[in-house]
């Protein structure tokens, strides 16, 4: 390694450390060493620092003892021209500069009411992890760049953005050059950043370039299922971000303030590239810094330097060897899903569809083998061209699927992808599915020759490339003729209406197999989410056609059929099967689970539940708190206390991890009532869910049970609910004890 490299990171690592401690100290005079410390929504402490030390990070005091470790790594200061001949060294202090780091952005946290300045987004939770990891493993995401410092012109910003964003890659930003950042560049330029575009801010001090390396390691975690606590873990987590995490820094720009030392950039840039490439990601920079060629640590070379800006990312993706699938899509403008989230404005627009603007809707049919033309695209009525600059078109579209192992409860999972297949094009918005979506597309890609042929090439292509074990063959149909879409529109509705009738008409007692899903256990290890028809998963995205069509594509991920065996109990929703399932599953921790009771046995929950349901005994009843909720509860907690006492996969009576859908459904904690014992929910979640609580509540012939539930505008002590609950007469205050 370049001796100038390795002293310069070693300094920085030496600033660094030295940053924190005195920081420490003055959160511990301003507090005190048993004041908690973390980032919001994980179960991972301080992840980097978990997954390195194996210890888990709670307190002031336990931030001590990591920077204690930290300490131990630093290797001495080096004298200006000392020679260093090992990697070790600087690889050490690169540890230890993270861990420094980690304390440094945690330390931030530490105000309530901390919030990163506007474009920078900090911290990113589990729930985004969950949700975007997956893709980074999974290899939907080929992988990421962690960009730092700035470019030229914010002109060169976009492009590098663009280009990489084009390839599917997550774009990190953090740090500056010379006071500027890249995500400033871009947002002066009005580029949207977030993680819907694949653009991540995390802040402007080099440090918060921590935060890319802790969503690896968590990543590692969750999806390698490795469990932290060990060297060989640490190991395990490095080695799996160097053969599963295709990352690679970007260093953007020089910063002159350190001319006259021979250096280009900052120690502390040098020290968070040192720890980076401990994970193997290698750093491209454009200006001329020593090269580390030699091949080791990182799949190929270390560091890469002055390469041109337009060469850059191509460089890149050759040095940490990316696998790009470019989808060969033949479309006039470019596709990946960092323009999933891209927003076509009314300035912008070339024609409309749907929305409140005009009838459209969209259909996705199995059918037999022999009736699908493959790749056929049919448009019936006029293109485009037609339309008037700004104005809308009918829109009607059909694609019809045809596979050996397709079957027709996977229909609705299917065209639910419409969606996102049709927003990851350049230039074209898409909200909504069904008979209610909204498209725009924008008058560059009109400009650029985007069609309604293309819509169908999109969905051809993706349909294949995403579903290839279960579909073979796609035709699409796009309707723009005004009769037309109409009358197939009735058809539609038809289908839908007999759809829900099969999905939501779906009981547990109709099928022979529930679902399981065990991907929250590499930091809950175990958790077991039983996922059956009238009830999903505890984080809202799992339901249990999802978990079918998974198991179907991929029977050795994390969805297994679990068949119910006897049943044991019909009203606490007790099997055999479920039961010898569980037991293996949660490593023999968990003996009996009851699917309908909050009280006996219940469902463990892991840490991502969209809700909590808690038993407030002195009502009778129970309330339901959702994320989103930050406000007081009448349990006297908040969501994220209670989040505390509930996770990390141990039964708990009384408290349940919930998805949102699973409140309105007849198997509600039926073992305990059901929905007659929901006494407070925030206004919030209560106005989301109106319309299906509603139909819920006059279900059992009570409508009038909607304007009882109260929430934080009623009450929020049990003493104000209690008297709330008293004066509308709510039921649960009549039914059995709750608590036996
Ligand atoms: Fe985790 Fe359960 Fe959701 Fe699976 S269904 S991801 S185990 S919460
Ligand atoms: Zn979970």
């Amino acid at each position: 390694m370049s001796k100038i490299i390795a002293s310069a990171a070693i300094r920085g690592a030496h600033k660094y450390v030295a940053e924190a401690e005195q920081k420490l100290a003055e959160a511990i005079e301003t507090y005190k060493p048993e004041k908690k410390v973390g980032f919001p929504n994980t179960a991972y402490h301080l992840p980097l620092i978990l997954a390195i030390l194996g210890l888990k990070v709670e307190t002031l005091k336990d931030c001590q003892e990591a920077l204690k470790h930290a300490k131990e790594l630093l290797p001495p200061l080096p004298e200006e021209q000392l020679w260093l001949p090992y990697l070790g060294d600087a690889l050490d202090a690169g540890i230890a500069t993270l861990i420094a780091e980690e304390i440094i952005e945690a330390l931030r946290y530490l105000d309530p009411s901390y919030k990163p300045e506007p474009p920078w987004l900090g911290f990113t939770d589990d729930t985004i992890l969950r949700t975007q990891g997956i893709k980074l493993v999974d290899g939907r995401m080929p992988g990421f760049a962690a960009c730092v410092g700035a470019l030229p012109t914010n002109r060169d910003a976009v492009e590098l953005a663009r280009a990489l964003q084009e390839r599917n890659i997550l774009v990190f930003i953090a740090g500056d050059s010379n006071g500027r950042s890249m995500a400033e560049q871009l947002a002066d330029e009005g580029i949207d950043m977030s993680w819907d575009t694949f653009l991540v801010p995390y802040g402007k001090p080099i440090s918060a370039a921590v935060f890319a390396l802790n969503f690896a390691a968590r990543a590692a975690m969750t999806f390698g299922g490795i469990k932290p606590g060990s060297f060989d873990a640490a190991r395990k987590i490095l080695l799996y971000n160097k053969e599963r995490v295709f990352a690679f820094v970007l260093a953007l720009g020089a910063d002159p303030g350190v001319n006259g030392t021979g250096q280009l950039l900052t120690d502390e840039k040098y020290a968070t590239a040192a720890g980076a490439i401990n994970f193997g990601f290698p750093v491209i920079a454009d200006v001329p810094i020593p090269q580390i060629l030699p091949r080791g640590i990182c799949t190929y070379e270390h560091v890469v330097s002055g390469v041109s800006l337009d060469k850059i990312v191509q460089k890149a993706i050759e040095v940490r060897g990316l696998k790009i699938k470019i989808s060969k899509i033949p479309i006039p403008v470019p596709y990946g899903a960092g323009f999933e989230g891209e927003r076509v404005r009314k300035e912008n627009l070339y024609v409309e569809f749907g929305g409140k603007y005009s009838t459209a809707f969209e259909l996705l049919r199995a059918r037999p083998m022999d009736e699908v033309e493959d790749g056929k695209i049919e448009l019936i009525g006029p293109d485009i061209d037609q339309a008037q600059e700004g104005g809308a078109m009918p829109l009607g579209v059909i694609v019809d699927v045809a596979g050996r192992n397709l079957k027709p409860d996977f229909e609705p999972v299917l065209e639910r992808r419409i969606h996102h297949f049709i927003s990851c094009i350049n230039g074209v918005m898409h909200i909504g599915q069904r008979d209610i979506p909204w498209v725009r597309i924008s008058k560059e890609a009109y400009e650029k020759g985007f069609r309604l042929k293309h819509y169908g090439e999109v969905l051809v292509a993706k349909f294949k490339e995403d579903f290839g074990a279960l579909v073979d063959k796609v035709q699409v149909k796009v309707v723009t003729d005004q009769a037309q879409v109409e009358a197939l529109l009735k058809e539609a509705r038809e289908i839908y209406r007999a759809r829900d009738e099969r999905v939501m008409g779906m009981k547990d007692e109709d099928v022979d197999k529930f679902y399981s899903c065990i991907l929250c256990q590499s930091y809950a290890p175990n958790h077991v989410c039983i996922v059956t028809p009238q009830r999903l998963g505890l984080c809202g995205a799992y339901t249990w056609l999802d978990c079918g069509a998974s198991y179907e594509m991929d029977p050795h991920g994390p969805n297994k059929p679990v068949p119910k065996g006897v049943c044991l109990d019909p009203v606490l929703g007790e099997w055999q099967g479920v039961n010898e399932y569980v037991r293996v599953a949660s490593n023999g921790n968990l003996e009996r689970v009851s699917m309908y009771s909050i009280m006996q046995n219940p469902q463990t929950s892991c840490g991502c539940f969209e809700c909590i349901v808690a038993v407030l005994p002195e009502t009778n009843g129970v309330m339901v708190v959702s994320r989103e909720y930050q406000g007081e509860t009448p349990i006297g907690m908040t969501f994220s206390t209670m989040a505390g006492e509930v996770g990390g996969g141990l039964q708990t009576p009384g408290f349940l991890g919930v998805g949102k859908l699973y409140l309105t459904s007849e198997k509600f904690i039926s073992a305990e009532g059901g929905i007659k014992r929901l006494v407070w929910m925030p206004s919030e979640l209560k106005e989301e869910i109106k319309e299906r609580l509603q139909k819920r509540l006059e279900e059992i012939g009570m409508p009038e049970l909607f304007d009882k539930i109260a929430t934080e505008k009623d009450a929020t002590t049990s003493e104000e609910l209690l008297e709330f609950l008293q004066r509308v007469g709510h039921p649960a205050l009549e039914m059995e004890p709750i608590v036996q």
